[in-house]
C-alpha cells in the first residue's frame, strides 16, 4: 500500500482536534499536530539559533516570542517545521494526519511541491470539517475546561451534561476566554484563511473531502470514516 497524506482542516469549534486523535488512532496514522512540532522546536532551541530556508533566515526564539503573544509564526518557518517532520517519515508506510496546518494560501503553496515530491496528488485527502457560524459560537461559548489538565470539552450532545472530565475525572470549568466576539474573531480569520487554501488545493487537483461536522463527536467520526475508506485508507 502506498502511503498517503491526510489534511484535516475545520474552524474552532468544529471539534477537529478530538476527531484527528480519533481518525489517528483507528487508522494507525502518525499524526502531526503544528502546535506540537512548534512547541517541541522552540523546546529544542537555544537563543541565537536560526533556520534557513532558501534565501530567508528565521531566528527560532524570535519566532517563539511571536507565537508567545498569540501571533502566527511566519509561514517559511512553520513550513520548515511541518516539512522537516513529514520528511522523517517518508521511508515509512503508514500515512501522515496533518492538523493545524497549512493555516495560509501562503502555506499551502510552500509546502505543495514538498508534498507532491513524497505523494501523488491523487494520494492526498483534505479534509474540511464544517459547522456553521451559529453552531460554532454555541459549542465554543459553551465550552469548558477540566480542573486537573484543562482538557478541552466542546458542547455536543453527549457532552453537554457532563460534570467531570471523561479523561481524569476532575471537575469541568467554564473558560473565560470564550466569549461570542472573540469567537467571532477568530471564525472570521478562519474563514478568510482557510477557504482560499481548499481552493488553492482543488485547483491543483488534490481530494477535497467536505464533511458535515454537526451532532456528536461519534456521528462525525463515523461520517469521517466512511469517507476514509471510500479513499481508500
Ligand atoms: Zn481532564
Amino acid at each position: 500500500m502506498k502511503n498517503k497524506l491526510v489534511i484535516l482542516v475545520g474552524p474552532p469549534g468544529s471539534g477537529k482536534g478530538t476527531q484527528a486523535l480519533l481518525l489517528a488512532e483507528k487508522k494507525k496514522m502518525i499524526h502531526f499536530e503544528a502546535s506540537k512540532l512548534l512547541e517541541k522546536k522552540f523546546l529544542n532551541s537555544s537563543e541565537g539559533d536560526v533556520v534557513t530556508v532558501g534565501e530567508e533566515e528565521y531566528e527560532i526564539k524570535e519566532q517563539e516570542r511571536r507565537w508567545r503573544e498569540g501571533l502566527l509564526c511566519e509561514d517559511g518557518f512553520v513550513s520548515h517545521v511541518i516539512k522537516e517532520s513529514i520528511e522523517k517519515t517518508k521511508d515509512k508506510k503508514e500515512t501522515v494526519l496533518l492538523d493545524g496546518y497549512p493555516r495560509t494560501k501562503k502555506q499551502a503553496e510552500i509546502s505543495l511541491p514538498f508534498f507532491l515530491s513524497l505523494y501523488r496528488a491523487r494520494d492526498i485527502l483534505l479534509i474540511s470539517l464544517e459547522v456553521d457560524e451559529e453552531e460554532s459560537i454555541k459549542r465554543n461559548t459553551k465550552r469548558r475546561v477540566c480542573a486537573l489538565m484543562r482538557h478541552s470539552i466542546i458542547s455536543t450532545p453527549e457532552t453537554e451534561n457532563l460534570t467531570i472530565c471523561p479523561l481524569d475525572g476532575s471537575v469541568l470549568e467554564k473558560r473565560v476566554m470564550d466569549d461570542p466576539e472573540k469567537i467571532k474573531i477568530r471564525l472570521r480569520e478562519f474563514s478568510e484563511k482557510t477557504v482560499p487554501i481548499i481552493d488553492y488545493l482543488q485547483s491543483k487537483k488534490i481530494n477535497i473531502l467536505r464533511v458535515d461536522g454537526t451532532g456528536s463527536v461519534s456521528d462525525v467520526f463515523f461520517r469521517i470514516l466512511k469517507e476514509v475508506e471510500n479513499f481508500g485508507l
